[in-house]
């Protein structure tokens, strides 16, 4: 038997796990694996972007986590890639480097009134709900009407939450800041808007279903005349969100103190306000349609993430360029040892299972160089870490924070609730200092 390999992994998220998890699987001789994360919590989108309602997804976490147990995968917490260690320095710390960062931005719409107080993106605001230590505070007092547009998974979450009788959230792990807000909160119009028809639409049957058989709503569609629809040539999915709709339509009450509004064949075209947006004016996209001004206190852009990035690292198109998970160069050439994986690999698309394949292809590809890349000594990374100043967080540190979690939770009845803020975080992270630095939350 060889020397260990020693891989490092950027993202603790599904892809990374998934990464870790196919490492171990696949290899013949396991390597030694590090994931950084730049929070102390493992499971990125699984924890803050899948909905808190969905409990059945984010048990998948419990499957994920056994990846830790194995003797030589570490979790190196509240290390940022970029900024605390750089691609150069893992580059030559370990044999082969896998970017799981996902995609941490949204794209936009481009229109005015984009950047009044009130609009946000969707992503914003699934991070509140979900507990994410950088999230911003959604206030939602004096919300009457929401406006989300796009017409994907995303945005059905943020629709359904926003709709539901705040008492079937209670349960849920959201922080009880957010459900105190969503408690407080009179909303009574939801807008889901697509700029194309309801048979082109990107979100799931089941998801669609789910959000449209929500207790206590109506349910209206607007733009477009489901019986006109020619369903001859369109895929099963798309034929079974047409009869979801068309049946939910029909069971609808005529009127309810919450409602759906489905709005298709409309794209926003400016937000109004006076100091914060209290209308949308939508254009239509399709030949008999006509321009419609709706009432909103918030508009959620749910038109899909994007990729940042990385310092040192090709990116292009909200993606890092790649062949099967090998990075590319601008030139088309393969970088030796590093790899991508997940949505920074593929782009913002598929659910979280989708990025088991999507590990294995990369991790395939990484174990077939393995062979030929040169061992690389292993940096004392810990010591180039403390002199920034920067501890990472471990994996019993995470534990502490589970635990605590689990014990609010238990505290309410229910089976956890989120921590929330960063001082609490870090305050379950063993000897993490309390300076921070650059007016940045996280310590230095
Ligand atoms: P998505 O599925 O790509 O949907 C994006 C939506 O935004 C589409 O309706 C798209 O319409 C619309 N859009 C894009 N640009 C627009 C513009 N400029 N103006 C108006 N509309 C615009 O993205 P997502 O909802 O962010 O979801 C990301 C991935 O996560 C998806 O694969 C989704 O299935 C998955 N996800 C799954 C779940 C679940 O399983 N429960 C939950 C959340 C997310 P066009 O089609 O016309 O471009």
């Amino acid at each position: 038997m060889g020397e260990q390999r020693r891989v490092a992994i950027v993202g603790a998220g599904p892809s990374g796990l998934f990464t870790a998890a196919a490492l171990l699987a696949q290899a013949a001789e396991p390597p030694a694996i590090d994931i950084f994360d730049r929070l102390p919590t493992p499971f990125g989108l699984l924890r803050y972007g899948v909905a808190p309602d969905h409990a059945s997804i984010k048990a998948v976490a419990t499957t994920l986590a056994r990846v830790f147990e194995a003797p030589d995968v570490r979790f190196l917490g509240l290390v940022e890639f970029g900024r605390d260690v750089t691609a150069a320095e893992l580059r030559s710390g370990y044999d082969a480097v896998v970017y799981a960062v996902g995609a941490a931005d949204d794209r936009r719409l481009g229109i005015p009134g984009e950047d009044l107080p009130g609009s946000r993106s969707a992503r914003q605001f699934v991070s509140w709900y979900s507990g994410h230590p950088d999230a911003e505070a959604q206030p939602l007092d004096g919300v009457r009407s929401v406006v989300v547009v796009g017409v994907g998974n995303v945005a059905v979450d943020v629709a359904r939450i926003l709709l539901k009788d705040p008492a079937d959230l209670s349960a849920t792990d959201m922080p009880d800041a957010v459900l105190a807000e969503l408690c407080a909160a009179r909303i009574e119009d939801v807008w889901l808007v697509g700029r194309r028809g309801p048979e082109h639409a990107a979100f799931t049957t089941p998801e669609l279903r789910e959000l449209l058989e929500t207790p206590g709503i109506a349910v209206t569609l607007e733009g477009c005349d489901l019986a006109a629809i020619d369903d001859a040539g369109l895929e099963r999915h798309a034929r079974a969100n047409l009869a979801a709709i068309g049946r939910a339509l029909a069971a609808s009450p005529a009127s309810a103190p919450r409602r759906l509004h489905l709005l298709f064949w409309h794209r926003p075209a400016e937000l109004a306000g006076d100091g914060r947006v209290r209308s949308v004016r939508f254009e239509p996209t399709g030949g008999g349609g006509a321009p419609l001004t709706v009432p909103a206190e918030l508009v959620l852009r749910s038109i899909g993430y994007r990729g940042v990035p990385l310092p040192g690292v090709p990116y292009a198109e909200g993606r890092i360029p790649n062949l099967e998970g090998r990075v590319l160069e601008p030139d088309g050439s393969a970088r030796p040892g590093e790899y991508a994986v997940g949505w920074i690999k593929r782009g913002p698309v598929g659910l979280i299972g989708s990025n088991k394949k999507d590990a294995a292809e990369t991790v395939a590809a990484l174990l077939e160089d393995l062979s030929t890349l040169p061992h690389r000594e292993p940096a004392d990374l810990e010591a180039l870490l403390a002199a920034r100043g920067v501890r990472p967080s471990t994996l019993e540190d995470w534990r502490r924070i589970d635990a605590a979690e689990i014990d609010r939770g238990g505290l309410r009845g229910r089976e956890r609730t989120k921590i929330e803020a960063w001082h609490e975080l870090l305050g379950l992270v063993r000897g993490a200092p309390s300076v921070h630095r650059d007016g940045d939350v996280r310590p230095a």
